[in-house]
């Protein structure tokens, strides 16, 4: 027998092993408790209603969940306003984007993004046999669509844009959106990666969904993960022309949506009211965040999501490990900035007091 190990895609040795945001310590055996702003979960607890249609669906979780998510598609189409034609569901949002990847990309096609953007963008591109194209972000931190639409080559087949921009927070507004979508070719995949827009308040920037329904080459994808509460869950969705919602059923891994999963967003729909209340005050903690952050001095791009950026350059893993210390763990991007998400009320003050004494060290 041959010692050779079995023959792996080269391309898998270009993907960084992915990091997850570290976890919370609960602060047992007398350590400090520590808080996790790391991955732009929400704070809050799961509603009570929700969590009970979850523990109901776990009883019978020896039998496969509803193959064509059936409840949950009919209850997106009806909520949004989209035939039920137009929907698809995935695992995660992040799911539906590799799905897009596998539909729309051959070896070689391109993938075109901004970057700094989502760290799933590289991974899903590189996953499915595609060269990423990515477009630095201007000087504020904002996609530059002109840019990107010059990038566009006869090779790209799929394009992201995070609207907000995670890490930045940043939007694109509906014109320049608008703009950038009538130069785009009208066989180029547009997705609208919208995960946070429950978050958004500036008027000036678009709702995807709004845009989608007289451009057959536009998809939005939303997910259940943030403003929801239902990270754990695994469960988003895509908002698209017929031809391409069809193509994203038929490259779902099969039966991967649980039935907890979706029963608990057919429920979170239904109480939608009480969670976007959440939200709201998440809002308002972030405009609290934001406003300290600048009288201590700190440049902080404006941000309609559930995080602020911080481009701290080289002192971004310092900046890391005073926050850890101070008892908040928070994401760095080494040499780039740090992404901090709006938490509980008591982990943004310590995020707050750690920045505070750092800006006065700078
Ligand atoms: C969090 C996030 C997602 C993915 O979320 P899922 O949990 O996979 O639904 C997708 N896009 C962006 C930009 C995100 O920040």
């Amino acid at each position: 027998m041959s010692e050779t190990s079995p023959r792996l895609r080269a391309e898998l040795d270009a993907i960084p092993a992915y990091k997850p945001g570290r976890n919370a310590e609960s602060g047992e055996g007398g350590g400090p408790v520590v808080y996790k702003l790391s991955s732009n979960e929400n704070p809050y607890p799961p509603l009570p209603g929700v969590m009970e249609k979850a523990v109901a669906a776990a009883g019978s979780f020896n039998r496969y969940p509803d193959y064509g998510c059936d409840a949950l598609m009919r209850e997106i189409a009806e909520r949004f306003g989209v035939p039920v034609d137009h929907v698809a569901t995935g695992v995660g949002s992040v799911g539906l984007s590799q799905q897009l990847v596998t539909a729309t990309v051959t070896p070689g096609d391109e993938v075109l993004y901004a970057w700094r953007s989502f760290e799933g963008y590289p991974v899903v591109t590189t996953v499915g046999g595609g060269t990423s194209v990515m477009v630095p972000l201007t000087p504020e931190e904002k996609h530059d669509l002109d840019a990107m639409a010059d990038a566009i080559t006869d090779r790209t087949r799929l394009i992201f844009v995070c609207n907000p921009n995670n890490p930045t927070g940043t939007v694109v507004t509906r014109a320049d959106l608008e703009r950038f979508l009538d130069r785009v070719p009208s066989d180029i995949l547009v997705v609208i990666d919208e995960a946070y827009v429950e978050f958004v308040r500036d008027p000036e920037t678009p709702n995807g969904i709004d845009l989608y329904r007289d451009r057959p080459n536009v998809c939005v994808l939303r997910t259940f993960s943030k403003a929801y509460g239902l990270a754990g869950l695994r469960v988003g969705f895509a908002i698209a022309h017929p031809p391409v919602a069809a193509a994203l059923r038929k490259t779902a891994v099969p039966f991967g949506v649980n039935q907890l999963a979706q029963d608990a967003a057919v429920a979170s729909l239904r109480s939608e009211d009480e969670l976007l209340g959440r939200v709201g005050s998440l809002v308002t903690e972030r405009a609290r965040v934001l406003e300290a952050l600048r009288g201590q001095g700190w440049t902080v791009p404006d941000t309609q999501a559930n995080f602020v950026w911080l481009r701290l350059g080289d002192r971004t893993a310092d900046f890391a490990a005073a926050c850890e210390q101070a008892g908040v763990i928070v994401r760095p991007y080494p040499g780039e900035g740090v992404r901090v998400t709006i938490g509980e009320t008591e982990a943004n003050d310590i995020f707050l007091k750690t920045a505070e004494a750092f800006h006065k060290e700078l």
